[in-house]
């Protein structure tokens, strides 16, 4: 068993995916993707890596959606609290069939929830509100794990908050660019360029991760 390296797959869900015509789905989220991650997935499990996984879990009437604020529209920005809070379509809300996680969640040691407070909007699942930690880093800590690879959606929000979480905690931290998708194309690259310079390795393939741990198996 490899114990150092972990994976954590963030919010492969129905409501971001253009397969299940999702109410926030991001571009390059069909069924081919979809499978590729958990292809992935259960490869990096076959390796003896624990794998977590990550669902966005909303309140219907979460402070981040559109309708939540009279006369608003998704995609607008407001102001609360003095920060800056994007408006999202309704997505991802508790017990519907689109929160569900679609890749096989036997793959999961556990299934790590977000946005539970309906008056706080956070992306990372390493911590919620005002800096109050998830279960994940108890998690990761008990599973003797120091290195974590990422992917899933949404490059720029929850991949990126996510990761950056981590490695200020302390975590080597590996994303998978393609295994990763963004609202904006554009957004997405520039929260890739963002987590490199901070310190996240980003890597293309998971070829190159799968390389890379077969090739520590063998040293040992
Ligand atoms: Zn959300």
């Amino acid at each position: 068993m490899l114990k150092k390296w972990g994976v954590i797959v963030i919010d492969i869900q129905g409501d971001f995916t253009k397969w299940k015509q999702g109410s926030l789905a991001v571009p390059g989220s069909d069924e081919n993707y979809v499978k590729s991650v958990e292809v992935a997935t259960r490869q990096f499990k076959e390796l003896g890596v624990p794998i977590l996984g990550t669902q966005d879990w909303h309140s219907p009437d979460h402070i981040s959606f559109a309708t939540s604020h009279p006369g608003k529209r998704p995609f607008e920005t407001i102001i609360i609290d003095g920060g800056t809070q994007a408006l999202w379509p309704p997505h991802c809300i508790q017990g519907t069939e689109n929160a569900r996680v679609l890749i096989d969640n036997n793959l999961f040691l556990a299934i790590v929830k977000n946005a539970q407070d309906p008056d706080f909007e956070n992306y990372s699942f390493f911590q919620y509100g005002k800096g109050t930690k998830t279960e994940m880093d108890t998690i990761l800590r008990i599973n003797g794990i120091e290195k974590v690879i990422l992917y899933g959606i949404a490059t720029e929000y929850c991949v990126r908050a996510t990761s950056l979480d981590l490695l200020a905690a302390g975590y080597k931290t590996t994303v998978i660019e393609g295994l990763c998708r963004g609202v904006s194309t554009d957004a997405a690259a520039t929260a890739l360029d963002e987590m490199r310079c901070k310190g996240v390795r980003v890597i293309t393939t998971p070829e190159e991760m799968i390389k890379e741990i077969l090739q520590e198996i063998f040293d040992k």
